[in-house]
């Protein structure tokens, strides 16, 4: 991963941030809103909560705000009315958001719609909070391609990515054993597989530790996010899938770790709030006040540990079998579960068939090699229409 950050002019930092609404997005606008005018912001963008977008770019007064839904261009252009900020709906439009030169971009839009988004901030050189998995997830080779032509600067903002990238001598790989990724668990840690058919979104969205968006809850419940971040893992450290391990740690208090050949462990700790990884990258190298509960460990008392169970959780299999197909079946797996989690939040289909739904896409679509943006946007979409087709099927079938 490169690591070397470009030199800009000392002073006002000027930022973007992609998904500005959604819960990384606030969490990044609450620690800007605590910089007291050290960003300025350039685009803030939305996919279709307008309020919330006029409500944020009313207080920051970004030069450019564009909302995802083209159907919103006008709510949004009367919201800002008079404030001089120009606006612009779709999603070439929040590429464009993208495109425009920043210092330091967000990339906190949800799924594998944060792509081409995430990819023209990478390919401008600048400096990417990347919380957006899923583009990794989808097209790491693409991705990390494209950062080693900008010398973009990628700063994980996933918790457990963002613990280990502190941790982790990228000066001497040959002391690293391996990465420890933590898990939660979810809501349905302990929960028998035969009441696991029954949960409804309601529960699955009530995760314990972490306050999330909906899709990645439901990624946390089916464990299906800890596979999209052992993927995520390997195309941010230079490190193989199997040297990439997950344990169930219940408290996330140690967010990851890194295991050195001569037997030392280093993790990783912090009260589970994303505005400490958001801090960590949104100052990096430095480091800034985040107004996080300070850890109290004796507080806790107890950190507690356990291996998963690929039984109950089958994506945490699926996930890895993805990446060592290679090509086009990680793409496969995150088009497959996108659409399954959102068949599922929205009650066309039940928990466990998420996973039954990837599994089955991955049988039949297998994995391809990926050589281009276009590519991967085939096999997205191919990925998509026969998740879908599985899904209708099974619901007939009742
Ligand atoms: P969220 O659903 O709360 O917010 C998503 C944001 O993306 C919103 O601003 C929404 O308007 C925008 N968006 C959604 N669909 C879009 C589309 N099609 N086009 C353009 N914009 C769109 O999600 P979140 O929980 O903030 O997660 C964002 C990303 O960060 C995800 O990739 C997630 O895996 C990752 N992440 C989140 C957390 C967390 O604590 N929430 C932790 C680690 C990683
Ligand atoms: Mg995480």
């Amino acid at each position: 991963m490169a690591v070397t950050i470009s030199q800009r002019e000392p002073g006002r930092r000027r930022i973007s941030i992609l998904g500005s609404t959604g819960s990384v997005g606030c969490s990044t606008i609450d620690l800007i809103r605590r910089g007291n005018g050290a960003y300025e912001i350039e685009a803030l963008t939305a996919h279709s909560n307008v309020a919330k977008l006029v409500e944020q770019a009313t207080e920051f007064r970004p030069a450019l705000a564009v909302i995802g839904d083209e159907t919103l261009y006008e709510p949004l252009k009367a919201g800002l009315a008079g404030t001089g900020i120009e606006v612009a709906a779709g999603p070439v439009a929040i590429v464009e958001a993208a495109s425009r030169p920043a210092d330091w971009i967000m990339a906190a839009i949800v799924g594998a719609a944060g792509l081409e988004p995430t990819l023209a901030a990478v390919r401008q050189g600048a400096i990417v909070g990347l919380a957006n998995k899923e583009s990794l997830v989808c097209a790491g080779d693409l991705v990390t391609a494209e950062i080693a032509k900008s010398g973009a600067t990628l700063l994980p903002v996933d918790s457990e990515h963002s613990a280990i990238f502190q941790v982790f001598d990228f000066d001497r790989l040959d002391g690293i054993e391996k990465i420890i990724l933590t898990a939660s668990g979810g809501p349905f840690r302990t929960m028998d597989l035969k009441d696991m058919e029954a949960v409804t979104p309601e529960q699955a969205v009530a995760h314990p530790n972490w306050s999330m968006g909906a899709k990645i809850s439901v990624d946390s419940a089916t464990m299906m996010n800890k596979g999209l971040e052992v993927i995520e893992a390997h195309h941010l450290f230079p490190v193989d899938m199997d040297r990439i391990e997950i344990i169930v740690h219940p408290q996330s208090i140690v967010h990851s770790m890194v295991s050195y050949v001569d037997g030392s462990v280093l993790a990783h700790l912090g009260s589970p709030d994303m505005r400490t990884p958001i801090a960590y990258a949104l100052s990096w190298p430095a480091r800034m006040a985040a107004p996080v509960k300070p850890l109290d460990l004796a507080e806790i008392g107890e950190l507690t540990f356990q291996k998963p169970e690929p039984a109950r959780f089958p994506a945490l299999r699926l996930a890895r079998e993805a990446l060592a197909m290679g090509g086009s079946a990680p793409t496969v797996l995150n088009a497959a579960n996108e659409v399954a989690v959102a068949g599922f939040l929205a009650g066309a289909s039940g928990f466990l068939d998420i996973c039954r739904i990837v599994e089955r896409t991955m049988e039949i679509m297998g994995g391809a090699p990926l050589r281009s943006l276009d590519d991967v946007r085939a096999v997205d979409q191919e990925a998509r229409r026969l998740a879908h087709e599985l899904m209708n099927a099974r619901r007939q079938r009742g």
